[in-house]
């Protein structure tokens, strides 16, 4: 573990020196922040609250080919993605990191799937904290915090004219390594100032949430209307699972030309009336009512009863993005005001 610190004018370079890697980092396309592989340096920026997309797409793409076949021959392409491929993950937020170890638990749980697995055997995290938190994040409540150094192999704190790199993995001291050019050692005014950043943005941190027996109880409010006051506005759209760095769930199908066809999986939603119909024509899942318990339900019980963690990081991406303002903390609250009535008319 070392510290050091860069001028920012000198990002350009410190992204230009990381030649051993295949390098992602935030890019400003239009109005949108997205984790990009680095083309231009001059389209990375540090200065943005959360990316608009979340970087699992790195680990687990919109839409990915699995293998491609020809009809009438039993051999195929397969396209697994190599752990031997380095990839630097630079300016990742420590949710965006901490989302990574939670779907991570599904894609090697009973099955190793190489896709997903192998991209995040072969990369590296170089995180960035939060200085200003969004208005709607609660990290510190589902286990983080904007600067979290759990999930990282390495932490930047951008200090304005500065930025501080702190290395905490031995994976971080070969980035310091490969930027031995670039970096200097960091002073203890670098140091102090990250620390006071940290204690700063802890503190702007406006919503919080006490999971304690959430996902012990949400169980028992399954037929519970207040449900209905949450789903009754939503429409289906499905932004608050694309956008939800903790969101893994997929669909796979089979696009076919003549006698070439690939096998590709691509982002589904829990939210989407399709996702849950069976062969029989029987949906589990008729209206958003269920759609939306399920969401929560996932989230909050059923992932940390197989897994011992809430899918959530508490990022806020899906209470800023649903166009009719659904809130999830909102509905977590409502979930434990019920509880509450439950148990006092038991
Ligand atoms: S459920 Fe919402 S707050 Fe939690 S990780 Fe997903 S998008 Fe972020
Ligand atoms: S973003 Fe809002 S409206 Fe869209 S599916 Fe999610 S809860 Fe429903």
């Amino acid at each position: 573990m070392a510290d050091y610190r860069f001028a920012k004018e000198k990002l350009a370079d410190v992204l230009s020196g990381l030649t051993d890697y295949k390098v992602f980092a935030p890019t400003v396309t239009g109005d949108v922040v997205r984790f990009l592989e680095v083309a231009d340096p001059a389209q990375v920026s540090l200065d943005y609250t959360n990316s608009n997309v979340p970087p699992k797409e790195l680990m687990f793409p919109e839409t990915e080919t699995l293998f491609r076949y020809r009809l009438g021959q039993n051999e195929f392409d397969a396209t697994v993605p190599s752990p031997e491929e380095k990839r630097l993950i630079f300016g990742i937020r420590p949710c965006d990191a901490q989302a990574y170890s939670i779907v991570e638990r599904l894609y090697r749980w009973d099955f190793n799937d190489p896709y997903f697995v192998n991209r995040r055997e072969g990369a590296t995290l170089v995180g960035l904290a939060c200085a200003d938190p969004c208005a709607n994040c609660f990290c510190p409540s589902v286990g983080g915090g904007p600067a979290s150094e759990k999930y990282l192999d390495a932490i930047m704190f951008d200090l304005g004219d500065t930025v501080y790199l702190k290395t905490i993995t031995d994976r971080g001291d070969a980035v310091a390594k490969a930027l031995s050019s670039v970096l200097e050692p960091a002073g203890d005014s670098e140091k102090k100032a990250a620390e006071k950043q940290a204690d700063d943005a802890l503190s702007k941190i406006q919503r919080s949430i006490d999971t304690a027996g959430i996902p012990e109880k949400l169980p028992s409010l399954y037929d519970h209307p207040f449900w209905e006051q949450f789903s009754d506005r939503c429409l289906g759209c499905g932004i608050c699972t694309f956008l939800c760095p903790t969101c893994h769930c997929f669909d796979i199908q089979d696009e076919c030309e003549a006698f070439d066809g690939r096998r590709a999986r691509m982002w589904d939603t829990c939210m989407f009336a399709e996702y849950s119909v069976h062969a029989s024509g029987h949906n589990p899942r008729p209206t958003r009512k269920e759609r939306t318990r399920n969401r929560i339900d996932h989230k909050y019980s059923y992932f940390p009863t197989k897994f011992d963690v809430i899918a959530c990081v508490g990022c806020g991406r899906c209470i800023n993005y649903c166009p009719v303002n659904i809130d999830i903390l909102d509905i977590l609250e409502k979930s434990k005001e019920a509880q509450v009535k439950e148990e006092k008319t038991a």
